[in-house]
C-alpha cells in the first residue's frame, strides 16, 4: 500500500460511490485503491464503458471499440462494482444524501461512507435528424459509419459537408473527416462554420494562423463571424455575426460541436467538497468538468484537469476519513494543450501558453498524455503531479 502524507487509516473499509465512471472518475477509483485497496467502490454510470473520450474523432482511422473499455473489464481488474444507471443528482438530494449516507437507485438502497461527483460537461442539445450529428452520435456509432450511410444516398456531385464550431473538438473532427474523404477518395467539400472571428479562440492567436493557414492549403472553406441556424433539408440555414441576416448555403450534412454547456456545474471548495449554500457537504466532493473548485487551481475542461481533480478529492476523502484530519488544495494548473489537425500534425502549447509547439513535436506530446492515461486505467499511476 502506498504512503499517503497526512492519512491516517482507521481500521475501517470504506464504502465509497462515484458517480461517473470518465476521466475524473477513474482517476480517483485508482488513486483511491492505491492508499486503501480495499475500499468498497461502486461506479454509477448510465454507459455500458468508460469513454476514452479524447480519441473520439480518431473513429474515422481506427474502430470505436479501441476507444471503449467495458465498466466489466474495471470490475474485474480493480475489485470495484459497476450499476448501469444514471443518477439525478439536484442540491436536495445532495443535502439529502449528506445527512443520510444512502442512496436509492434501481429500487437498491447504497449505504456510503463519501460520493464523489463525477459527471462530466453535458453538451447543447441539439435537434437529432439524420443529416445532423452531435458528439453523442460518434458515442454510439464509428465516423466513417455516419458519414457514409449518408453519403451513399446522395445524388450530387462534390457536395459539402458543414462543420460548425471551432473550439477544439470540432477542430480536430474537421481535420479527422478531411483526411477520410481524401483517404477514401470522396468527392465531396468541407466547410466551418464558427461563430468567432478565429478557430481555436480560447488559445493564443498563432493556435488559429496556424490552423487557419492548414486548412487554407487543404481548400476547407471557412465561414468566421457566423452563426448556424439550421439544417433544411439540403441547406444550412446561416446567420451573419456583422450584419444579422440570415443566408443559405448547400449543405448535405451538418455536424455540430457547439461547446460544453455550462449548467450542471458544482461549486466546490478547494478540497473539492461540494458547496451548498457555501457550507461545505463533509462527505460529498465533486470532480473533472461539472466541478468548479473556488480555488487558484485550473479549472478548464480539459482531460488533464479532470484526473487532477480526481485524483486529489480521492485523496481528500481518504484524508477525510483518516484521524487527522488535513486537507490538501487544489493547486494544479494545465502544463499544456494539443489540438490534433489529422494523423500527421498537431498544435499545441507546452509549459507556457506562448510556447506553441506544431508538428510531430506537438503530436509526440498528445501521444505521450494519451498513453500516460491508457496507463492508469491498467493500474499503473505514472503521474508525478
Ligand atoms: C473529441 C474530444 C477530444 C478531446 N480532446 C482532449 C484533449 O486532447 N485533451 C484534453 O485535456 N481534453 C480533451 N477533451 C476534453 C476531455 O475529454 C474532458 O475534459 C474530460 O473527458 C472530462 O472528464 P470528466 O471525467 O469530467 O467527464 P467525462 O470523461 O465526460 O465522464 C463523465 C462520465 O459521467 C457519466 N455520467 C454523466 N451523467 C451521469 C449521471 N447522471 N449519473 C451517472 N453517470 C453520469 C457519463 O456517462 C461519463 O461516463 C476532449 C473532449 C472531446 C469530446
Amino acid at each position: 500500500m502506498a504512503f499517503l502524507p497526512f492519512y491516517i487509516p482507521k481500521f475501517k473499509q470504506l464504502k465509497i460511490l462515484i458517480v461517473g465512471g470518465g476521466y475524473a472518475g477513474i482517476s480517483a477509483l485508482t488513486t483511491l485503491l492505491r492508499y486503501m485497496p480495499d475500499a468498497n467502490i461502486t461506479i454509477i454510470d448510465p454507459r455500458s464503458h468508460h469513454v476514452k473520450i479524447t480519441h473520439l474523432h480518431e473513429t474515422f482511422r481506427y474502430p470505436l471499440q479501441d476507444f471503449l473499455v467495458p465498466f466489466s473489464t474495471l470490475e474485474q481488474r480493480f475489485g470495484c462494482r459497476h450499476i448501469c444507471a444514471r443518477l439525478i443528482i439536484n442540491r436536495d438530494n445532495i443535502q439529502q444524501w449528506q445527512n443520510d449516507k444512502f442512496i436509492t437507485i434501481l429500487e437498491e438502497t447504497i449505504e456510503f461512507d463519501y460520493i464523489l461527483i463525477t459527471l462530466g460537461a453535458s453538451v447543447e442539445p441539439v435537434d437529432q435528424a439524420n443529416n445532423i450529428l452531435d458528439l453523442s452520435n460518434f458515442l454510439s456509432t464509428p465516423g466513417p459509419e455516419l458519414l457514409n450511410n449518408k453519403l451513399t444516398t446522395i445524388n450530387q456531385a462534390k457536395p459539402y459537408i458543414s462543420v460548425v464550431g471551432g473550439g477544439a473538438t470540432g477542430i480536430q473532427f474537421l481535420f479527422e473527416i478531411d483526411h477520410f474523404i481524401r483517404r477514401q477518395k470522396i468527392e465531396c467539400n468541407l466547410r466551418l462554420i464558427n461563430g468567432n472571428n478565429r478557430v481555436l479562440q480560447q488559445f493564443p492567436a498563432d493556435f488559429s494562423n496556424y490552423t487557419e493557414a492548414r486548412m487554407k492549403e487543404l481548400n476547407i472553406d471557412f465561414y468566421p463571424d457566423t452563426f448556424y441556424q439550421e439544417q433544411n433539408k439540403d441547406k444550412i440555414i446561416l446567420k451573419s455575426k456583422e450584419t444579422g441576416e440570415n443566408f443559405d448555403l448547400p449543405s448535405i450534412m451538418t455536424l455540430l460541436f457547439l461547446g460544453k454547456n455550462q449548467d450542471n456545474i458544482f461549486s466546490a471548495n478547494t478540497f473539492g467538497q461540494v458547496l451548498i449554500d457555501k457550507q461545505p457537504m463533509q462527505n460529498i466532493f465533486t470532480a473533472g468538468d461539472c466541478a468548479h473548485y473556488n480555488s487558484y487551481g485550473s479549472n478548464a475542461m480539459t482531460a488533464q484537469s479532470a484526473v487532477r481533480k480526481g485524483k486529489l478529492s480521492a485523496r481528500n476523502i481518504l484524508r477525510s476519513s483518516s484521524t487527522l484530519k488535513l486537507f490538501e488544495p487544489y493547486l494544479h494548473h494545465d502544463l499544456g494543450y494539443v489540438v490534433s489537425l489529422g494523423p500527421k500534425d498537431a498544435v499545441g502549447w507546452l509549459a507556457l501558453e506562448n510556447n506553441v509547439v506544431s508538428g510531430t513535436p506537438a503530436l509526440v506530446i498528445k501521444e505521450l498524455v494519451e498513453c500516460q492515461f491508457d496507463l492508469l486505467l491498467t493500474g499503473i499511476d505514472t503521474y508525478l503531479i
